[in-house]
């Protein structure tokens, strides 16, 4: 998708911390962190969010959330605990309309729920 912030990171015409790549995603550093450890998983497919994810797509979104215990496991934070934060339009609070998972760490973290 032209004008896609995270399109921009996947083809690499815009630069970011990146933590890992798969084939079906990616994982990146926040630019704007809320939390000593905060990265973003997101699909390499655009979708706009979870509204918008059709049948094939529950795979995907399978193997993002297992990479939140992955990154959890790798940076030490399975015992202590971690968010993971999905965004979803307006009242979601949703900015990038592009599908991606918050994963946040490193400072114990009061929510909404
Ligand atoms: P959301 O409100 O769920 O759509 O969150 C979008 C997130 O993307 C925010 O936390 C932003 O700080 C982050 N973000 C926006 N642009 C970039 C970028 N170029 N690289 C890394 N993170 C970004
Ligand atoms: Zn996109």
């Amino acid at each position: 998708m032209q004008d896609c912030i995270f399109c921009k990171i996947i083809a690499r015409d815009t630069p970011s911390e990146f933590i890992k790549e798969s084939d079906n995603f990616i994982v990146v550093k926040d630019i704007q962190p809320q939390a000593p450890i905060h990265f973003l998983i997101i699909s390499k497919k655009h979708i706009e969010s979870i509204s918008h994810l059709g049948e094939a797509d529950q795979h995907l979104i399978g193997q993002m959330l297992y990479q939140a215990k992955l990154l959890a496991a790798e940076h030490g934070l399975a015992e202590r605990g971690y968010k993971v934060v999905i965004n979803c339009g307006q009242d979601g609070g949703q900015v990038v309309p592009h599908l991606h998972f918050h994963f946040l760490g490193g400072k114990k973290m009061a929510g909404l729920v």
